[in-house]
């Protein structure tokens, strides 16, 4: 089944992880835990890690437990430097622009966000939409909601997508669905992926079937 539609996540997928992003918004996120919700120091990372393996996200834990203000959490936490850090990306625009599928992002951050970093890259031309955390209804990846809205939003069948994230469990999530998967990040194979590399640029070397598919 030839794959028509791309979903692409953003952070430390679309631009590695040693480019200091996703450290940033970590920082963030710690400083809103402590500054706002008033989580004494040496807990914030505990609980952190804590919200992260049950419930997918700091944010849903901190809604869970604090019911905190969604919206006013994603405003603090995306305030990041991101023109510093990301510079454009000649070569994924180039690998973006031979790939003949509709391609989304498909981030549990905010649009906002996604739209600087793309922006940032050059690349924000090449994208049909961004589906991101306030459309899934703050059902985060790897939530079953979120993939349900990728594929209706796109008119797209699981058997025809491609989704692609540096994290296994968000990968393992869409594989279950019946999507195809590509991982980014160290290269290993994983189960949860069809193919693993180690950089987003490397996809249709990894996947070369997918510049086939005919346009329209
Ligand atoms: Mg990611």
């Amino acid at each position: 089944m030839p794959i028509r539609t791309i979903f692409f996540d953003l952070d430390d997928t679309l631009y590695p992880k040693d480019s200091g992003v996703w450290d940033a918004l970590r920082g963030r996120i710690a400083q809103y835990m402590h500054e706002v919700v008033g989580i004494p120091e040496a807990e914030v990372q505990p609980i952190r890690e804590l919200y992260l393996k049950t419930y997918g996200t700091s944010l849903r834990g901190l809604q869970t437990h604090y019911a905190i203000d969604a919206e006013a959490y994603l405003r603090y936490t995306h305030e990041l430097p991101i023109e510093q850090l990301i510079a454009p990306n000649p070569a994924l625009d180039a690998l973006l622009s031979q790939l003949p599928q509709t391609k989304y992002i498909f981030t549990n951050s905010a649009s906002y966000h996604a739209e600087r970093v793309l922006r940032a890259l050059g690349v924000e031309r090449h994208f049909a939409g961004i589906l991101d955390v306030r459309e899934m209804q703050f059902h985060s990846k790897p939530h079953p909601f979120a993939y349900q809205l990728a594929f209706e939003r796109s008119g797209t069948a699981a058997s025809q997508a491609l989704f692609v994230d540096d994290m296994p469990v968000n990968l393992a999530a869409a594989k279950q669905l019946g999507a195809s998967t590509a991982l980014v990040g160290s290269g290993e194979p994983d189960p949860a992926a069809d193919v693993s590399i180690a950089r987003v640029e490397q996809l249709i070397e990894a996947m070369p079937a997918l510049v086939e598919l005919p346009h329209g």
